[in-house]
């Protein structure tokens, strides 16, 4: 069976990349699974290029084909922001909690509704340096109390466009139909398959 490494430590993508591959037959593979730890310096500016980055250097110190998602939060009333900055927004050592209070603290001053947006942009790379990337948003505003106990990151503060509930109040299957990072995968499925030599579903 052909393999594929998902280029990420964040368990909250994990879970979600492995869920929306659940079809292919490929082994996923992930760092920790290879004793693979790698740090790779992100630009901060720029989501694809973060992206691409993490996937060639993945595959490159794999020998496999690898996966990598880059993604952010972007709300109007901060311009975009945090944007791929999305991870640092409280500072590197910060969690998820921590970032969740911060973003609220920098809205504070602006009057809601927040409109934002989630985006997430992956990566396939091939040990021989191939690489293709693709997009993927999701639509809605943050909230100004979290909500929900699913998901992760911003989850609990972004309320879905056209659904009644926040990310973390959906059901992973739930999730996993409308995300940023399902609307991606989606993108990249074809791809995936043509570079791996899976045939058609
Ligand atoms: P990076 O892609 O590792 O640079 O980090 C992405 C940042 O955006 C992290 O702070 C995540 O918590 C946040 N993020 C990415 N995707 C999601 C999501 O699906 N839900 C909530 N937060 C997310």
């Amino acid at each position: 069976m052909r393999k594929l490494l998902l280029a990420t430590g964040n368990p909250g993508k994990l879970r979600e990349m492995r869920a929306l591959l659940g079809d292919l037959p490929v082994q996923l593979l992930d760092p920790d699974s290879l004793g693979l730890k790698l740090q790779v310096e992100e630009s901060e500016q720029d989501y694809a290029a973060n992206a691409r980055l993490k996937a060639t250097t993945f595959a490159r110190a794999s020998g496999l084909w690898a996966l990598a998602d880059d993604s952010g939060l972007e709300v109007e009333a901060l311009g975009g922001g945090p944007g791929p900055r999305s991870a640092r927004l409280a500072g590197p050592e910060a969690d998820d909690e921590a970032r969740r209070q911060r973003l609220l603290e920098l809205l504070a001053p602006h009057p809601p509704p927040w409109p934002a947006r989630f985006r997430c942009v992956m990566a396939l790379a091939g040990p021989d340096g191939a690489v293709d990337v693709v997009q993927g948003t999701c639509r809605g505003e943050i909230l100004p109390e979290p909500r929900g106990r699913g998901g992760f990151g911003y989850d609990p503060l972004f309320l879905v466009e056209g659904m009644e509930r926040t990310m973390a109040e959906l059901a992973p299957h739930e999730k996993n139909r409308v995300s940023h990072r399902a609307r991606a995968m989606q993108a990249m499925l074809p791809l995936l398959r043509a570079r791996l030599g899976l045939g058609e579903d």
